[in-house]
């Protein structure tokens, strides 16, 4: 056992290891497999849906374009979790909070247009994936099993 720090080759291929892990446990990753391990593969991913007049409205990260299910999987910081409520970088602070509220404004704007497309629309936080999933599997069965 030492107690000196790594030289800095090793350093840097724990720090590469690190982000291969991070990549790997990406939220998004984790709800395909999820889906995938409850029978549900039919998804697509960044599918384009359109709006009424045929002009580009947005990408989900995740639909089912036939039962018209949209998922947006969000990471708590970027997208400010509510139940997070993560605080706001303490540098260029101003800066942040504009850029934010463009991303929570762009995110409802999406929401509600593609409900009015007659879209279910389920937004998964990175935090509470487990949760986010199970309500999902529930309007999947909901909508198979209907006439
Ligand atoms: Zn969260």
């Amino acid at each position: 056992m030492s107690a000196k720090s790594p030289p800095a080759s090793s350093l840097a291929v724990h720090n590469v290891m690190m982000a291969n892990r991070s990549k790997d446990t990406k939220p998004e990753i984790t709800v395909r497999k999820m889906l995938r391990d409850a029978g549900y593969s039919g998804y697509r991913l960044h599918w384009r849906v359109d709006n009424k007049r045929g002009k580009y409205l947005c990408r989900p990260d995740i639909s089912f374009p036939g039962r018209k299910i949209a998922l947006f999987v969000h990471g708590c910081f970027w997208h400010r979790c509510p139940k997070c409520n993560l605080s706001l970088p303490k540098s260029n602070t101003e800066y942040w909070r504009s850029k934010f509220d463009r991303n929570l404004e762009r995110d409802s704007r999406k929401e509600s247009e593609l409900i009015n497309l007659g879209w279910y629309v389920h937004t998964i936080w990175e935090c509470s994936i487990q949760n986010g999933v199970a309500e999902v599997l529930e309007t999947l069965t909901d909508k198979t099993n209907r006439p």
